[in-house]
């Protein structure tokens, strides 16, 4: 029997506002799509939390035996600088303000996303398509809706009509919102915009001649609206219903509205089954951002360079600190909370590698099964990560009881609890095991912290020889220095 059969998930779906028993289309199957990352810039703590999210559900998902077809975009063309379909491509206005090509952007900052994920120790996809890929998949889509008579063409762009969706259709269904409101909330029309009404989205933009990211299209020589990828990519790869799409709560409106928008307007269904919201990531109370200083990269968390940290924190440290809080709760990102989490995060790991030392007994004064159902119900309930964390410290401290001989655990036991422990921790929670003394991250960051200074001071004194040979040979033993305005940093691979 497949563990799905004796394990009930509830999701919170935030189409319903309620937590709702799990049942996917078709038993053993789930299929669950994430808006990636738009890749013009390194990518955001906040989105990596996202993502961590969705990498814990993969995991859960696929420790229960389901075969999860999970799809996550990369956003290459089409995202415009905000959302009333004005302003630049954002790709295309970085590479503009560096002199490269569009692809060049693409290619540099995927690659970031990518390795950044990697330290973390994320699970890849099953399918990370990208917006360019599916431009003909998207030109499909705009004709269907056309044709069903819910978008219209202006002077080469393509609109979707939101009234007339709203006259037999909810828009709004996800956040909430009424038309409305939302016709009283938005500005009127400057004249400029091709739009009847200022609620509606584009579909597909007609290029400007200095536009550079554009294909051909039977409307025009334009691109795709932002919206619009991701319901191509997930029908194409999920279907035109699936079980789970998730993304980050500020993409609920206007984005995820649009999505299930597009495919009801193409297809006549409801898209999604289960919708899933990941919260916020802040950092010392307050909205992080580079405007202000209250920014962090996750770069500068292992290397710990960075004003708001004391000290570089292993990957795994920092996925533990996000874990401990669940997905739909805000995260504040401070130093304290690092270095709380590192505490913890040692201390399961050094209960975690006694295990094998551990003296058997005939009897057992710790019930593990009824612990290891507690471990299940924390991730059925929601994925509650943070519950499961403090259920895994149960075990911890039973561990060390253990050692002390104040509590004792028969062979059996001690086979499952040593399964359980590291099934939840490493394959669930994603964790990578370190125990404090081998970790050596403080020496190590200590020790390339000093070669940095020195090529500094190499460089001040034009002794450049010097300085890229200090470069070359960390290199050559995997430690990457990255220039930028703002200092050298370090990544390790
Ligand atoms: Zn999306």
């Amino acid at each position: 029997m497949s563990l799905f059969n004796t394990q009930n998930i509830r999701i919170y779906n935030s189409l319903s506002g309620e937590k709702e028993v799990f049942k996917p289309l078709n038993e053993g199957y789930v299929g669950m799509y994430v808006c990636g990352p738009t890749v013009y810039s390194n990518v955001h703590l906040g989105n990596v939390r996202t993502f961590m999210s969705f990498d814990v559900v993969f995991r859960y998902l696929k420790h229960l035996d389901y075969k999860v077809r999970y799809v996550r975009n990369i956003t290459d063309a089409g995202h415009l600088e905000n959302d009333a379909d004005e302003g630049e491509d954002r790709i295309a206005k970085k590479a503009r303000l560096e002199s490269i090509e569009p692809m060049e952007v693409v290619q540099r900052y995927t690659v970031d996303f990518h390795n950044i994920l990697n330290e973390f120790n994320f699970l890849p996809p099953s399918i990370e398509p990208t917006a360019t890929g599916h431009i003909i998949e998207q030109i499909e889509i705009i004709k269907s809706i056309i044709d069903n008579g819910f978008a219209y063409e202006v002077n080469g762009s393509v609109y979707f009509d939101i009234h007339k969706y709203n006259a037999s259709k909810e828009y709004g269904i996800l956040s909430k919102r009424k038309l409305e409101d939302l016709i009283h909330n938005t500005r009127a029309l400057d004249g400029q915009s091709d739009k009847k009404n200022p609620q509606d989205f584009a579909l597909w933009k007609k290029a400007e001649p200095q536009h550079i990211m554009r294909w051909p299209s039977p409307w025009s020589d334009g691109f795709p609206g932002w919206h619009l990828e991701c319901t191509a990519m997930s029908t194409k790869y999920l279907g035109e219903q699936f079980d789970i799409h998730g993304g980050g709560m500020d993409l609920k409106f206007p984005h995820h509205e649009c999505e299930i928008a597009q495919a009801e307007a193409t297809n006549n269904k409801s898209p999604v089954n289960y919708w899933m919201h990941a919260n916020m990531l802040i950092m010392n109370g307050k909205k992080m951002a580079k405007s202000t200083g209250n920014f962090i990269l996750p770069n500068e968390i292992f290397s710990g360079d960075n004003p708001h940290i004391t000290k570089a924190y292993l990957p795994s440290v920092a996925r533990f600190f996000m874990l401990q809080a669940h997905y739909r709760s805000i995260l504040d990102f401070t130093n304290n909370g690092l270095l709380a989490s590192e505490k913890g995060f040692f201390r399961l790991m050094d209960a975690i590698n006694i295990i094998d030392d551990l003296k058997i007994s005939s009897t057992s004064s710790f019930d593990v099964n009824t612990w290891k159902q507690k471990c299940y119900d924390a991730m059925n309930d929601d994925f509650n990560t943070p519950i499961l964390i403090a259920t895994l410290f149960d075990a911890a401290k039973f561990i060390n009881q253990v050692k002390d001989g104040s509590a004792t655990i028969t062979k059996e036991d001690l086979e499952l609890l040593k399964q359980t422990i590291e099934t939840f921790t490493f394959d669930i929670l994603g964790l990578v095991n370190v125990s404090k003394e081998n970790s050596g991250t403080d020496k190590l960051s200590g020790a390339v912290e000093i070669l940095i200074k020195l090529r500094k001071e190499a460089r001040l004194n034009k002794n450049f020889a010097l300085s890229d040979k200090i470069r070359d040979e960390l290199a050559e033993v995997g430690i990457q220095l990255n220039d930028s305005r703002e200092g050298t940093t370090f990544t390790t691979s």
